[in-house]
């Protein structure tokens, strides 16, 4: 509905804005123009139709306004060609675009480069195991960074990977749907809401989707604590895209229910951590993947607060529209967290491929 009926909106403005494809300044930075186009059908009439020039935050409608120190370079209403074309064009969204969709092409060739370090079972002729090395000395671990991985092929392969590729999948799918939100968004009200959802659904993803590997390689040898963790985590997430796709949730009052419901959903990763340390806290590669999961979410604990507090633009509203807001910010925090966690769940892979039960 939304896409047909912006259709024949935007060819009216597509036929009052040659200046777009005439004039690639005007389309990358320019303020907001009005003017009057005149239609000639059975009757006169004189409808007053936005330029596709940038606008600044008194001119957006209400469903683009969602931060009130960004002040100029918006998108507004744009049609769905000219708004898929501004992926290479210069507005206020031009980086959460970018930040999001790099972080999508890291993850990709993160993905190839997992399953090169994982060798499959036919590859590897059903014997292999990851080796954790930290110096000079073999299995033992010193301190993080020093930490490299290696491939040999000693034991026998015993575990799935599917919870490790459905972690990477469960990346790939939130950043991807982030960056096509902050794309598309701006085309029409019922874009922006579809595309929201979508958004939530890949933040639930993500969250759901790292739970895997942790939950399934910790207690594989554990199978009770492993099951009850993640039908447990699938409910939640289940519960939070529910709650993402309903209308209802949609309204003012239920917010804060959806933002609780996402916390809660993130924080409780805090369990199947702490039942990791008590029962397994002597292991080095337990160690490990919790410095890893400290690391990741103190990245996306600070992007929260960034996101929330909106800064650095509350300080300085208008001087940090194209670069350097909260969103970016926040952004950047979510892909380095994310690229944590995918640290970790190599450790955990790696552990098990190598130590079985
Ligand atoms: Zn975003």
């Amino acid at each position: 509905m939304c896409f047909e009926a912006s259709t024949m909106a935007c060819n009216a403005r597509l036929q009052s804005s040659s200046s777009f494809s005439t004039d690639a300044m005007q389309f990358l930075i320019s303020p907001r123009e009005t003017k009057t186009v005149s239609y000639e059908n059975e009757e006169t009439r004189s409808i007053k139709e936005p330029t596709l020039g940038l606008v600044d935050y008194d001119s957006l409608p209400e469903f683009l306004k969602h931060n009130e120190f960004i002040l100029n370079y918006y998108r507004s209403e744009w049609p769905l060609k000219e708004t898929i074309l501004s992926l290479f064009s210069i507005h206020n969204e031009t980086l959460n675009i970018w930040t999001h969709l790099i972080g999508f092409f890291i993850f990709v060739i993160l993905t190839g480069y997992a399953a090169s370090i994982f060798p499959s079972a036919r590859n590897s002729n059903n014997y292999s195991t990851l080796q954790l090395r930290s110096g000079n000395s073999s299995n033992t671990f010193t301190s993080f960074p020093d930490l490299f991985i290696t491939v040999d092929l000693q034991r026998p392969q015993l575990f799935s990977r599917w919870p490790f590729y459905l972690y990477l999948a469960g990346a790939m799918f939130c950043l991807l749907m982030s960056s096509a939100c902050h794309l598309l968004s701006c085309h029409c009200s019922k874009t922006s809401y579809i595309m929201l959802r979508l958004d939530f659904a890949g933040i639930s993803g993500l969250i759901v989707s790292s739970f895997y590997p942790l939950v399934y390689y910790t207690f594989s040898c554990h199978p009770f604590f492993r099951n009850v963790y993640l039908c447990s985590i699938t409910a939640f997430g289940l519960a939070a895209v529910v709650v993402s796709l309903v209308p209802v949730f949609d309204s003012p009052q239920f917010r804060p229910v959806r933002a609780v419901l996402f916390a809660c959903m993130a924080a409780s990763g805090i369990i199947p951590i702490a039942h990791k340390m008590i029962t397994f806290g002597h292991r080095p590669e337990a160690v490990l993947t919790t410095q890893y999961e400290a690391m990741m979410a103190m990245s996306y604990g600070i992007g929260v607060l960034v996101y929330a507090m909106r800064v650095p633009e509350r300080w300085l509203p208008g001087k940090f529209d194209l670069a350097g807001h909260s969103h970016q910010l926040f952004h950047v925090l979510v892909v380095a967290g994310a690229y944590a966690h995918y640290l970790a769940s190599v450790v955990y892979l790696g552990w098990r491929e190598g130590e079985g039960c």
